[in-house]
């Protein structure tokens, strides 16, 4: 075992050979180096096999793989898959990006009068117009903005929240942890099963300052349940001198309607029932960049905005310059790309798998009918018909296959179901299709 180590080349030995291989000096690989040669210390089996020469071999080659951000194919079938980066924008939006980035802009700055203006707020008001909001605030993500409104709103005093919305969505957010960081108290209300509006008037003390709503996100209580409609609860809060406050999550501008059917609110609704204050992202099913929006009356707004707190989350150049093109897009009767997913006919997903399926081997390739999901936390119960080529092969099992195609470029991220490959068509964006069936067609090369 420990002769085994001595195989390990030293630092300036492989620092020399990754130069040779034109891999860079090893110093900006340092890290991934150690990582490397640490795997190998735990894998005695393999080390005991190889040579010194081996191993140099192996780094370089493990080290010729990109790392950092870069783009995939999502082919899992989930719309906005927040490990993939959650709304997908099209390239007409982010096509004005390199120019606004590779010099200056007018992010503060008012052209007509020539001195310091305001930031932004072209889109603030572009959004307001299309949602029948006051006024709107953009902060860094939809978490900020909860964090901004508890925080003005209700540091040192009582929250109301139903027990059943204490949810935790997905990595690190859980709503009473939330609460906790922005120094509000929590008081619990109801059960998980049913909370009833005397529930919210009993707890209404001289403590109490916000009543919070949270959409359940990606879950869903059913059976024997009840919830006081929001407009009773926008009445009750008026009615006791409380802030209502909602957290809407995914943040449609309108209703949200699959096949016809009206499946949630969105905030022009919830505003005409007089919510104060609704907030929700950017980049769930409004299909923007990452960023939470607030929007609601104005003078409400007006304090979360002239709040310290609102310097830390406020939004960087290129999410403003993104969310003003998504709006712009909304404003244009344009469908960005997580709406037109959303609402496209199954013939033309059924056209795209089509498309990718073109030459491919009819032993290995089919056509098999797929159920893709919305995603991210947003309708938690719909699911969204769709096509997706199966790959099958009587040698390779379906994780081999999903990994071959993870280690290409791009990454290609399928999903298996029942121990088949399966490419879902669904989130196949219409300009990826050709290199998607290029990349299938060198999968058994
Ligand atoms: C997704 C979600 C959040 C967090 O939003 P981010 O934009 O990821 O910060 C908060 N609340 C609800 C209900 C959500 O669905």
């Amino acid at each position: 075992m420990s002769e085994d180590f001595k195989k390990l080349p030293p630092i300036h030995e492989i620092d020399r050979f990754l130069e040779a291989q034109g891999l860079g000096h090893g110093v900006e690989q340092r890290g991934r180096i150690e990582d490397l040669l640490a795997k190998l210390r735990k894998d005695p089996k393999r080390l005991a096999q190889w040579e010194r020469q081996d191993i140099l071999t192996w780094l370089a080659e493990e080290l010729s793989r990109p790392v950092g951000l870069r783009p995939v194919i999502n082919a899992t079938g989930t719309l906005i898959h927040t490990n993939l980066g959650r709304s997908p924008l099209s390239p007409a939006m982010v096509a004005g990006l390199p120019e606004l980035l590779a010099g200056y802009c007018n992010l503060e700055y008012d052209l007509e009068a020539g001195k310091r203006g305001q930031r932004v707020s072209e889109s603030e008001r572009l959004i307001c117009r299309l949602t029948g909001a006051e006024a709107a605030l953009f902060v860094n993500n939809n978490a900020a903005a909860l964090l901004l409104c508890l925080q003005v709103f209700a540091q040192g005093k009582e929250v109301l929240l139903s027990r059943g919305e204490m949810v935790e969505i997905g990595g690190s957010f859980r709503v009473p942890e939330m609460l906790e960081a922005s120094g509000a108290k929590l008081k619990e209300l109801g059960t998980t099963n049913k909370t009833h509006l005397r529930d919210f008037q009993n707890a209404t003390g001289p403590e109490t300052a916000v009543l919070l709503k949270v959409h359940k996100s990606n879950f869903k209580i059913t059976g024997f349940t009840s919830e006081p409609s929001r407009k009773e609860l926008v009445a009750l809060a008026k009615e006791k001198g409380l802030i209502y406050i909602e957290d809407l999550g995914s943040g449609s501008l309108q209703t949200v309607a699959l096949e016809g059917k009206p499946v949630e609110p969105g905030f022009k609704e919830i505003l005409a029932q007089g919510a104060p204050l609704v907030c929700a992202s950017g980049d769930k099913l409004l299909g923007g960049p990452q960023a939470g929006l607030i929007l609601g009356r104005a003078d409400l707004v007006e304090r979360l905005a002239k709040h310290p707190l609102y310097r830390c989350l406020r939004c960087d150049k290129t999410q403003l310059y993104l969310l003003e093109r998504c709006l712009l897009a909304y404003a244009r009767g344009e469908r960005v790309p997580t709406q037109a997913m959303l609402s496209e006919p199954l013939s033309q997903v059924e056209e795209r798998a089509q498309k990718i399926l073109f030459g491919l081997d009819p032993q290995r390739f089919r056509l098999v009918k797929s159920l893709a999901t919305p995603g991210g936390g947003t309708l938690p119960e719909e699911s969204l018909p769709s096509w997706a080529i199966g790959v099958q092969d009587s040698e390779n099992k379906a994780e081999v296959l999903a990994k071959r195609l993870r280690d290409g470029e791009p990454p290609l991220i399928g999903r298996i179901e029942q121990g088949i490959l399966l490419i879902d068509a669904k989130c196949i964006q219409p300009h990826q299709l050709d290199l998607v069936n290029q990349i299938l067609k060198g999968l058994f090369d």
